[in-house]
């Protein structure tokens, strides 16, 4: 076994008991991405030489103890996290040359934790995406096969830890962009509560649905991951003041007694009937270790890709306006005027689906359309909010599947981008109604191509995520299981 394929728990022991230096570890993680990057495209900036100092600065340290839980462990960050020093580029033109002044408060945490930091990972532009085929810097290879999209927006995290091109690593999720690339593939992958984690220092995309959370490439790596990362943060108005519970501790607590809800709005037309066999396999392991199965309505379902595409885009539209070409990132060329500056900035700087949210957002907001649109999509959240609180008053956890289908092939939706939005419909409601969800891989379609289960708990019930993906993780034997095409 390669140091690189291991887990953090894994190198972690290592680690303590002196078997490994965390310089071995990363140039092992190095090797690999020199091995496999050409055909992945993970990355987006690798940061080679400091990623070498930092592991030989661990080693110095020898901290490798529990205070320190990522003590000389070689992780990746989706390039939306602001990192001091590091290019920070939200897979957009316009940042491309962005250098962030300060870390944002998730990177702080890791690097007191003692995670070493390889690099910046592809993303769809501004996090706007389902597969990762809207990244100003080329679109990543799903490492299961390669000519098949990664799922996005955290396309580059999920793929970098299939391809065993970094231990774990960093994503946010907006209306899925943890879940669906973790289930393309195959890794684990959490969106955590709305407010969990700190936003601070995160690009933001829109500001009432974006989280940032873990995929690693097994359950306990991901509750490691979020016992580090979570936690209040003052310079985020957001984050909520709770104790952080031991997530860890939660991995071998079993399921029995536990009540999981079907909804059964997610089983409807369009579900490829390969994820619907794999998601219903799972459900009685879970039936068999013990949980009491009950079926659960969330009704309207079917309004929140219509609301999300109204409020994301929305809060885009006033998000974005500060790349004006004056303070940040990208200026066109000798302008005339100053209104030409700002046009020709923007239009050269931002990709068509960036234009895209931001024409829509300023749509639905502008007057007249304002109580039609956007009031209207609040209204239909307030309605998904609650249809999740009738839900989780009847059961402790939900089970359905992350994605409609597997990963299509890259280039396959270009011209059809309602066909994208539609294929999130079963993600986004967890950031309308800001419930923690986790991505477990469960099986595989009979391409190859992984198929991930979502399993979704009531507001900071990360615990019981945890709980049922550890109890699944070992009956399924998944993983450790390693993509082929590479
Ligand atoms: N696919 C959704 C979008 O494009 C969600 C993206 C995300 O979670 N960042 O808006």
């Amino acid at each position: 076994m390669e140091l690189n394929s291991l887990t953090i728990h894994q190198l972690q022991e290592m680690l303590a008991k002196g078997e490994v230096s965390s310089v071995e570890i990363t140039e092992s993680v190095l090797t690999r991405i020199d091995q496999v990057e050409s055909k992945v495209g993970a990355y987006i900036t690798l940061d080679r030489d400091n990623a070498l100092a930092q592991a030989a600065e661990a080693d110095k340290q020898q901290a490798f103890t529990a205070a320190r839980p990522l003590a000389g462990i070689p992780l990746a960050l989706k390039d939306v996290v602001c990192t001091e020093g590091l290019r920070t580029t939200s897979g957009s033109k316009i940042l491309e040359s962005f250098i962030p002044p300060y870390d944002a408060t998730l990177v702080t945490k890791l690097k007191e934790a003692g995670a070493i930091i390889l690099g910046k990972l592809s993303m769809d532009e501004f996090a706007m995406g389902s597969a990762n085929e809207n990244c100003a810097f080329g679109v990543p290879h799903n490492p299961w096969a390669l000519d098949h999209v990664c799922g996005g927006s955290s396309g580059g995290s999920a793929a970098a830890v299939a391809a065993d091109e970094c231990i774990a690593s960093i994503g946010s999720d907006t209306g899925g962009s943890i879940r669906l690339p973790a289930s393309h593939c195959g890794v684990v992958g959490v969106k955590p509560t709305y407010g969990r984690v700190s936003r601070y220092g995160l690009i933001a995309y829109a500001s009432s649905l974006d989280q940032l959370g873990p995929l690693t490439k097994d359950v306990r790596d991901a509750a490691l991951m979020l016992k580090t990362i979570s936690g209040y943060d003052r310079l985020d108005s957001t984050s909520l003041n709770l104790p952080v519970p031991d997530y860890v501790a939660a991995l071998d607590q079993g399921v029995r007694g536990m009540k999981v809800g079907i909804p059964k709005e997610y089983f409807e037309e369009g579900l490829a009937p390969e994820v619907e066999a794999a998601v219903r396999n799972t459900i009685s392991i879970l039936e068999k270790a013990g949980a009491e199965i009950i079926e659960v309505s969330l009704p309207h379902t079917s309004y929140g890709v219509a609301a999300y595409y109204v409020i994301a885009p929305a809060e885009a539209s006033s998000n974005l306006a500060r790349y004006d070409g004056v303070r940040f990132g990208h200026r066109t060329k000798d302008p005339e005027t100053l209104v030409e500056m700002y046009k020709k900035s923007k239009s050269e700087g931002f990709g068509e689906e960036v234009k895209r949210r931001i024409m829509i957002g300023t749509y639905v907001l502008s007057a007249g359309y304002y109580d039609a649109y956007y009031k209207k999509a609040l209204q239909v959240r307030t309605l998904i909010v609650n249809d999740f609180k009738a839900a989780f008053a009847k059961c402790d956890i939900m089970v359905s599947p992350v994605s409609p289908s597997p990963a299509w092939r890259i280039g396959e939706k270009d011209d059809d981008p309602l066909s994208v939005y539609l294929s999130d419909i079963l993600t986004i409601s967890a950031n309308l109604s800001g419930v923690p969800g986790l991505s477990l891989p469960c099986g595989f379609s009979n391409e190859g191509l992984p198929i991930g289960l979502q399993i979704q708990a009531a507001h900071f019930g990360e615990e019981k995520l945890f709980q049922a993906a550890s109890c699944l993780e070992q009956e399924l034997g998944l993983a450790g299981r390693k993509p082929t095409a590479i």
